[in-house]
């Protein structure tokens, strides 16, 4: 389930919008200080922080930046009563997605909420190529054939990587030497077949296909 945390003082707006996220299937915690977001977020387990900017204990701003300074990357709605262009840019300059200006309808909010939940999805999803239960996360460098992880040198990641972004599509022995190896590799070296062979060792055979004369295919 989404979770949401709501970073906001004013019991009637935390309630408000508390509300209107759990009746469209959200899982909701408030906190109404700064402090308290802060180390809510720092625990981890939230998707979406919708933080107000006018908390008791610090400026929403100031919550902002120690959030992004300590790493926390999830999506963050500002809302603001501060109707002003300055606030608005200095949120966003900040780190944050999105901001709403109060008062604001329910609608408009989840609105916003729904589209930074589904950018980030995409941003996340864009990190680990997969083909069916193959996958290669490009930030750790590592495969996984369904719950197996499988570590590769470099070069079968980059391998790896090029069949991941073209499944299903003949690659000649030319096109992988000049993407993997660049093209001052001489175009009679085997190292290809030693290449694919040491990828079929790690993730299985029967994943990439030789196509005689052609070259190689990862397989559907
Ligand atoms: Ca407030």
């Amino acid at each position: 389930m989404t979770r949401i945390l709501i970073v906001e003082d004013e019991a009637r707006i935390a309630s408000f919008v508390e509300k209107g996220l759990r009746a469209n299937g959200f899982a909701t915690s408030v906190v109404g200080d700064g402090a308290s977001a802060l180390s809510s977020v720092r625990g981890g387990g939230f998707d979406l922080v919708v933080l107000d900017l006018g908390l008791p204990d610090r400026d929403g701003f100031s919550v902002l930046r120690q959030m992004r300074e300590s790493g926390v990357d999830v999506p963050v709605v500002i809302l603001t009563a501060r109707d002003s262009v300055h606030d608005t840019v200095a949120g966003l300059e900040g780190g944050a997605d999105d901001y709403m200006t109060k008062p604001f309808r329910f609608e408009e909010l989840l609105a916003r909420v729904r589209l930074r939940l589904r950018t980030s999805e995409r941003a996340a999803e864009l990190t680990v190529l997969r083909h069916g239960d193959l996958s290669l996360d490009l930030r750790t460098r590592r495969a996984g054939v369904g719950d197996r992880t499988v570590d590769l040198t470099a070069r079968e990641f980059a391998l790896l990587e090029l069949f991941l972004r073209h499944p299903g599509q003949v690659l000649s022995r030319e096109q992988i030497l000049s993407h993997v190896w660049g093209y001052d590799f001489d175009p009679g070296s085997n190292i290809v077949d030693v290449y694919v062979r040491a990828l079929r060792r790690k993730l299985g055979a029967e994943r990439i296909e030789t196509l005689r004369n052609m070259g190689y295919r990862l397989r559907d």
